[in-house]
């Protein structure tokens, strides 16, 4: 299949992309925007299947050279007794280790750093990208893996829904080897939640410095859902130190004291001691809000968006990476099984994949509305364990 592509964002959904259209036999680059490689500096994220399909099924790599492993869901209580525990294990990682791991699977020519679209144009033969940097590329399919601002969203589909939450995600990490024995003990092999009035917030291993699994070298992540309402506060909140006006996230470091200071005594205040510990630890915590973003198509013409391009969803499910893991799997399947004939291919993967989205979303702020609001958040309900697809799957 000597079809050309253009893949448009160099993150998990762009390369997921990239490496299985090059599979198919495809002329595919990618295009980021970036000029240095992506660091999402502490994003730790729950790893599910269809993350890390290609290093099983085709890199020959096992993935838990690169993610940790946990054997339960625990709940604490505020004094940090055990309020509920099922067995159940997760996988974990970091986002830049999942990154590097599969940016080391494709051809360095293939990837092009500080090439930032600007414009498109899609005609019967084919689309032209223009880039910032003047430079253009005619190719067969336009594949936009451009993440939640993106601008092929924008420009395809302006009717698209992007709506805040009403909440943001506190996160950062602290290195296990400072915490306390017992805090260490207790949170090494465990998912831990404590569920709040109007909150919740999560706790669980990540890979150390240089992408290290050895229990005890690891980092333990902590996400932290919180309220804030939409307008001043939140526009004060993203401002940060630096009084930047931001849209979706603070970066590590650049969170404006006072809100620093108020997140750490709530901690102290409201939170199990074990959680405590990580959550007053962490050096550079930051923030990203939580937004549903939902399309009504994923094709235009010879355009697809995937991944946050087109739906963006509450974590509750852990499934981000997956979701634009699955696009790609299914855009491959899709011009295999049509033999490279885009407006074809592109019909057919629409189809299921709205699906998938959809399905997502609903089930991600249905989650979000239970904690966040009707405070009917239940440890035992397995309608919590995270899955793409469904609850564990
Ligand atoms: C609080 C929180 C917790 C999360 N937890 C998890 C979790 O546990 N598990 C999980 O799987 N997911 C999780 N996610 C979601 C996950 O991070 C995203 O779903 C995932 O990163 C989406 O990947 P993507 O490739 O679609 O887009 P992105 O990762 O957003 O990448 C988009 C890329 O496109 C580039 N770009 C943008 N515009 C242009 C342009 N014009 N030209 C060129 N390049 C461009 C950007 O620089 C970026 O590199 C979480 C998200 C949040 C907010």
């Amino acid at each position: 299949m000597r079809l050309h592509v253009a893949v448009v964002g160099g993150s998990i959904g762009g390369i997921t992309t990239a490496l299985l259209l090059r599979d198919l036999g495809c002329d595919v680059h990618v295009y980021e925007r970036s000029r240095s490689e992506l660091d999402a500096r502490g994003a730790g994220i729950a790893v599910l299947d269809a993350t890390v399909r290609y290093f099983v099924e085709r890199g020959g790599i096992d993935p838990d050279g690169f993610c940790s492993r946990t054997s339960a869901i625990r709940y604490l209580w505020r004094d940090g007794s055990c309020r509920h525990r099922i067995d159940h294990g997760y996988r974990f990682s970091s986002w830049n280790a999942i990154y590097r791991e599969l940016l080391r699977l494709l051809d360095a020519d293939r990837y092009h750093l500080g090439r930032e679209m600007t414009a498109f144009a899609d005609g019967p033969d084919g689309v032209r990208v223009t880039f910032a940097d003047g430079g253009s590329t005619d190719v067969d399919l336009l594949v936009a893996a451009d993440g939640i601002n993106s601008i092929t969203r924008g420009r395809l589909f302006p009717t698209a829904t992007s709506a805040y939450s009403g909440y943001v995600a506190y996160r950062g990490t602290l290195a296990e080897k400072t915490l306390t024995g017992a805090t260490f003990a207790e949170l090494r092999d465990a998912i831990t939640y404590q569920v709040i009035t109007d909150s919740h917030i999560l706790v669980y291993p990540i890979p150390g410095p240089g992408g290290t699994v050895v229990p005890g070298e690891r980092l333990a992540n902590f996400v932290w859902y919180r309220n804030v309402a939409d307008g001043a506060p939140l526009d004060r909140l993203l401002a940060g130190r630096d009084g930047q006006e931001r849209r979706v996230s603070v970066p590590p470091g650049m969170l404006a004291d006072d809100a620093v200071d108020e997140f750490r005594d709530t901690a102290r205040r409201e939170l199990a001691p074990p959680i405590a510990e990580v959550v007053t630890g962490a050096e550079t915590p930051f923030v990203q809000a939580v937004y549903d973003i939902e399309v009504s198509a994923m094709t235009a013409g010879r355009v697809a968006v995937l991944g946050d391009a087109a739906f963006a969803v509450r974590p509750h499910a852990a499934a981000g990476t997956a979701k634009a893991a699955d696009d790609a799997w299914a855009l491959a399947d899709a011009l295999r099984s049509h033999s490279g004939d885009v407006a074809a291919s592109l019909a057919a993967w629409e189809d299921g994949q709205l699906t998938v989205g959809r399905r997502l979303l609903e089930r991600c702020r249905d989650i979000g509305r239970r904690s966040q609001r009707d405070n009917a958040w239940d440890p035992a309900d397995p309608s919590l364990i995270f899955g793409l697809h469904g609850p564990g799957r």
